[in-house]
């Protein structure tokens, strides 16, 4: 018997506030047997709770690098429902230092799930050097946690400004309607900055008074269309004539341009 309440043609996605500022996702299949997967692992307790609302269990873990506020739950999901994890091959070791190895490392290009909840690996390296993002193309969902963020993208800790460029313009190949899933709650804070930078863009000016109307009311600002990113995020837009001719910026790489913008943010 199909369910009613669950669509046929759409993943049901689930966001899962953790830790401070933090987010994991739930992803799950359509139909009442669909697979369910959590994206990222910041802490057991609101997870769980959110799975068990729903009497979900999930079957994949999948990580996307190997900081702690996204690893420090995985034994803990693991021992409970005996999921498979899955996680960059590049940052397995410093994943397992932490306590909770990888079953399953991937490379760049790897695929798992399937049908609509069949995702891709997309190498997004910066924040981190193994950092990856996982992209289901027919579920029309990417999950970048530290890469590109809403209205932002990750600090530098380990990458170099033209890796982070490299690997948000791979991100921006994808198609428009893809809903962005960021591994982090710091919407405002980075709108102020890119009305900073871009106060006459007015799809910013209009976003960012939208995130300021679901902040007030504690709501999550994620997901947003990549069609949106592109048109508004400073960090994607390092290669558009209009914010390079404000910042001066004419004739310059876009790699640099977006340099320049990474460590202006750095320093607001
Ligand atoms: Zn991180
Ligand atoms: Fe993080």
């Amino acid at each position: 018997m199909p369910d009613p309440t669950s669509p046929a043609d759409v993943l049901e996605i689930v966001t899962v506030a953790c830790l401070t500022d933090n987010y994991a996702y739930l992803v799950k299949a359509p139909g009442t047997a669909g697979r369910v997967a959590v994206v990222d692992a910041p802490e057991a307790g609101p997870i769980i709770a959110a799975l068990e609302a729903r009497g979900w269990q999930p079957q994949e873990l999948l990580i996307t690098h190997h900081h702690h506020d996204h690893v420090g739950a995985i034994a803990a999901l693991r021992d409970r429902y005996g999921c498979t994890v899955y996680g960059p091959a590049a940052e397995a070791d410093k994943i397992a230092a932490q306590g909770a190895p990888l079953d399953v490392e991937l490379a760049p290009g790897e695929t798992g799930g399937e049908g609509l909840a069949r995702w891709q690996v997309i190498a997004v390296p910066g924040h981190t050097l193994g950092h990856i993002a996982f992209h289901y193309p027919e579920g029309a969902a990417l999950f970048t946690a530290d890469s590109l963020m809403a209205l932002g993208c990750g600090r530098l800790f380990e990458g170099t400004p033209a890796m982070m460029w490299d690997s948000l313009s791979r991100l921006m190949e994808l198609p428009e309607e893809t809903l962005v899933y960021s591994g982090h709650e710091y919407t405002s804070g980075n709108a102020a900055f890119a009305l900073s930078i871009d106060p006459d863009n007015a799809a910013l000016r209009a976003r960012a008074a939208e995130i300021a109307a679901k902040r007030e009311k504690n709501e999550p600002t994620v997901p947003a269309s990549l069609a949106l990113e592109k048109a508004t995020n400073p960090f994607l837009r390092a290669g558009s004539a209009d914010l390079r001719a404000q910042l001066g910026l004419d004739g310059v790489e876009d790699a640099a341009v977006f340099a320049h913008i990474r460590a202006a943010k750095d320093r607001f």
